[in-house]
């Protein structure tokens, strides 16, 4: 039996569940949960945000922990070696997208918390391929996060081919803008931070931010004027869409990962500078190995703030609260 904290309903609390995960399929490993990352996406599941959500749930889905039981076919993997597992469990390794090696677009790809029980556990079952080994120089309890949050802000980097020489703009200073900063920084880019909040500018700083802009300063993005390859927004909030075109250079993006309900932007100055709006969910298996090499190679780690598991509830409360600075980490078997 696998040991988990369930909600039985949108409005309940997580409460000690447990379940029978079957037989270990030929392809599947089991990972003992050692560290468990909470993102927003675990909120919006747990409360049905997104009419995906089977009760009862078990959310989850920034793991780190070891290898505990590997299939009859699996290679590569061994009992004990750390790993860790993210937005996504399982994919069909076979369509177009898989074969391209964007897995995470499979059609079919299975996300750890949907349909599925996450790492509020003690176990959490995956196919073998999508349990991503943890380099030496990343540590445990640093890299969940990196599993769902740092592979969604690392990814567009490495999509749209930003060049080292380039400049990055990141909208929003919370669990996926304060690991961008440090991505796009140890990228190469000069970085500038977009926050509403002028009491997070030493901290961006600190994280790599070169500049620090007020974005409620119609006045600040408008002096940002045709000055960035990239603008990667983490905030789901309404912008001046139009302003933040603006701010791109000719040919540049403005890339969303954070789920704004819709967007409206006036076409012609995208259309006469090339400059293009996109967006992106995690990134495949490829992506989150080079991304945690690249967190290894320079001691990049999101900042943390540590609930043992059993304080659940404590912890999706400090979450919905907006005060996490930046992600919260779960302990299990504590
Ligand atoms: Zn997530
Ligand atoms: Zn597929």
């Amino acid at each position: 039996m696998f040991h988990a904290y369930a909600a039985s309903s949108a409005d309940s609390l997580f409460e000690p569940f447990e379940y029978d995960p079957g037989e270990l399929g030929p392809d599947e490993v089991d990972v003992q949960v050692e560290y468990c990352g909470i993102c927003h996406s675990d909120l919006s599941m747990k409360q049905n945000d997104w009419g995906i959500t089977s009760f009862p749930f078990v959310g989850g889905h920034e793991v780190a922990g070891r290898v505990a039981a590997i299939g009859e076919r699996v290679a590569g993997l061994e009992v004990g070696q750390r790993v860790g597992v993210g937005w996504t469990s399982q994919s069909c390794l076979r369509c177009n997208e898989c074969l391209s090696g964007y897995q995470n677009r499979c059609p079919d790809a299975q996300g750890t918390i949907v349909g599925r029980h996450g790492g509020f556990a003690d176990r959490v079952r995956a196919q073998a391929e999508w349990c991503l080994p943890i380099p030496d120089g990343v540590a445990s309890v640093d890299c969940g996060p990196l599993f769902c949050g740092g592979l969604t802000v690392f990814n567009p980097l490495a999509e749209n081919a930003v060049p080292p020489t380039g400049r990055v703009g990141v909208v929003g200073i919370g669990g996926l803008g304060h690991m961008a900063l440090q991505f796009a920084r140890a990228w190469g880019c000069e970085v500038t931070a977009f926050s509403t909040s002028p009491e997070k500018e030493d901290e961006a700083r600190q994280m790599g931010a070169h500049r620090f802009l007020n974005s409620r300063d119609a006045s600040a993005l408008q002096s940002a004027a045709g000055r960035f390859d990239m603008v990667l927004v983490t905030v789901n909030a309404a912008l001046d869409w139009d302003a933040y075109v603006n701010t791109l250079r000719p040919g540049g993006t403005l890339h969303l990962v954070g789920a704004a309900e819709k967007i409206e932007a006036t076409v012609f100055p995208m259309i006469m500078g090339q400059k293009s709006i996109s967006a992106s969910p995690t990134g495949s298996i490829v992506r989150a190995t080079e991304m945690l090499e690249f967190c290894a190679r320079h001691e990049i780690k999101p900042m943390v703030e540590q609930f043992p598991m059993s304080r659940l509830n404590d912890a999706m409360d400090h979450l919905a609260s907006g005060q996490p600075r930046y992600r919260i980490v779960l302990t299990a078997g504590e």
